[in-house]
């Protein structure tokens, strides 16, 4: 599945005395299985941006085509749109609801009108996905579970749909590092093995030098940069006047070259630095 969005402009409120540009002539496309991180300050677009993909928002002007055709266009069947790419919204655990794990998991594909058998494999496959053992938890109620794994039932009810492409908006918004990183790995598992395409709203340059392919940057309703982590990040005084930080590693990286050691001037991952220190080590120790 591909989605282009071509000069994408929202705006909330139009013609009224509060309007809002949300999204201003944003353009760009996603290939199937890229895992692209979304960053921005706050109150940029993104998640303005992300509820357009799968049609909850409607462009003011623009389009947003799925392989090659206009979401909001004539006779679209929108409702299997959303089944094929999954949108998980911020804190989305205050939309679980029913009695039980597995009931609020299976809430979308029982609506899908499914079988019994296919609803119960989807909802243990969603379970193992999100690392919740289906023994244990699939009878209980989710109000009972700590933070982290309410949130990863939430994301197994949309996973249950099977998406091709997955969006998250600050998945990892409010969780201890625990939280965060088992939401991570879970992530990198799912691309890996069902190749399902990501898009991740985040705040945390740290988790997108973990795991995006591509960063879009986004300012003011703009999309002011477009590319890999590498690229974006070593474009550091565009970051900066926008707000946004780059991660510990290529921050080390600026230090230690301005200080004069022999580095490349594009490290953002704790592992390259690591070898980069090793090498500049050797050196060192061998004259
Ligand atoms: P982000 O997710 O990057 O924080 P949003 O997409 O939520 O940004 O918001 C972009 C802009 O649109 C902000 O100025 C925000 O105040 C405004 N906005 C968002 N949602 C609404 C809404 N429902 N009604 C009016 N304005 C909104
Ligand atoms: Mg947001």
């Amino acid at each position: 599945m591909s989605i282009e969005v071509r000069h994408l402009t929202h705006t909330y409120g139009e013609g009224s005395a509060i309007s809002t540009v949300a999204l201003d002539d944003v353009s760009f496309a996603i290939e199937p299985g890229e895992f692209i991180g979304i960053v921005g300050h706050t109150g940029s677009g993104k998640s303005t941006l992300v509820q357009h993909l799968n049609g909850l928002l409607k462009p003011t002007s623009g389009q947003v085509l799925v392989d090659g055709q206009d979401l909001n266009g004539e006779g679209v069947n929108r409702r299997a749109l959303r089944q094929r790419i999954g949108l998980v919204f911020q804190y989305p655990e205050y939309q679980l609801f029913e009695e039980t794990v597995a009931k609020d998991i299976a809430f979308g594909p029982k609506n899908q009108g499914l079988s019994s058998e296919e609803i119960d494999r989807r909802v243990r496959k969603a379970m193992d996905s999100v690392h919740l053992d289906y023994a244990k938890y699939a009878e209980q109620s989710p109000f009972e579970l700590s933070g982290g794994q309410m949130r990863r039932v939430a994301i197994a009810g949309v996973l249950a749909m099977e998406p091709e492409v997955l969006i998250l908006d600050e998945p990892t918004a409010g969780l201890d590092p625990r939280g965060r990183d088992r939401i991570l790995s879970m992530l990198e598992e799912l691309r890996a093995k069902d190749h399902t395409t990501i898009l991740m709203v985040s705040h945390s340059m740290e988790d997108m030098a973990r795991l995006a392919t591509r960063l879009l940057v986004i300012s003011e309703g703009k999309l002011v940069a477009d590319g890999s982590p590498r690229e974006v990040f070593a474009r550091r005084d565009l970051m900066t006047s926008i707000g946004l930080d780059i991660p510990e590693s290529a921050k080390l990286c600026a230090a230690l070259r301005a200080a004069g050691y022999d580095l490349p001037a594009d490290l953002y991952r704790p592992e390259e630095l690591k070898e980069q220190l090793l090498r500049l080590w050797k050196e060192a120790s061998a004259c």
